[in-house]
């Protein structure tokens, strides 16, 4: 599920794993199969965020790998990426019912996870892919409100306890299920995100 070649990393997420599992800090856990912390490798210079587990992640505890996962893993090939290049989780551990948008208090449950995770990975590049996580990072860093149209692509310096970060955000790969015009500036955003890999 994930990878590093240094073993503390390693047992660190383990334990955010197993407290995940468990987890009973918002409802989500009454409907949940699998919390889904995330999947790739803890060395990497880049994170990618999504919403949340749908129903398949819910199933296999892993991200990305239903229909959305499918169209992420043809952008990152497109762009000369693979997933174990990188770290892919979401804001939210647990699957919503019907796939439903994360409650702001189930973010806000969530979040402790999420901060852990980043710092462990430490990452050099965040890319918020849609408008949950967009908001979340913005919040985050002070940045306001923005909707996902209007700011990706565009590079946020902010600092984080481990350093300089590039905020990046992408469409989610969903939107490009629905709408076929977004394959576009997805590519175009993955590439320049692939750019940002050895920077
Ligand atoms: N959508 C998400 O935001 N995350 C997943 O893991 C799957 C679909």
């Amino acid at each position: 599920m994930y990878h590093s070649t240094d073993d503390s990393k390693s047992r660190r997420m383990d334990a955010v794993r197993d407290r995940a599992r468990v987890c009973m800090r918002c409802g989500l856990w009454e409907s949940r199969t699998n919390a889904v912390v995330g999947s790739g490798s803890l060395d990497t210079r880049i994170v990618l965020v999504g919403e949340a587990p749908g129903r398949t992640e819910d199933e296999r505890g892993l991200p990305f790998v239903g229909r959305a996962g499918k169209v992420l893993d043809e952008l990152l090939g497109k762009a000369g990426l693979s997933r174990d290049d990188l770290f892919i989780m979401n804001l939210v551990k647990c699957r919503p019912p019907n796939n439903r948008r994360p409650k702001r208090a189930e973010i806000g449950s969530c979040e402790p996870y999420l901060v852990e995770q980043l710092e462990i990975i430490k990452p050099r590049v965040i890319a918020p892919m849609g408008n949950s996580p967009l908001g979340f990072f913005l919040r985050r860093y002070g940045l306001g409100r923005a909707v996902i149209g209007d700011v990706h692509g565009e590079e946020f310096l902010v600092d984080e306890s481990w350093g300089r970060v590039t905020l990046f955000p992408l469409y989610h790969p969903a939107a490009a299920i629905y709408n076929r015009g977004l394959t576009e500036a997805l590519e175009d955003d993955m590439e320049r995100l692939a750019g940002l890999m050895g920077s």
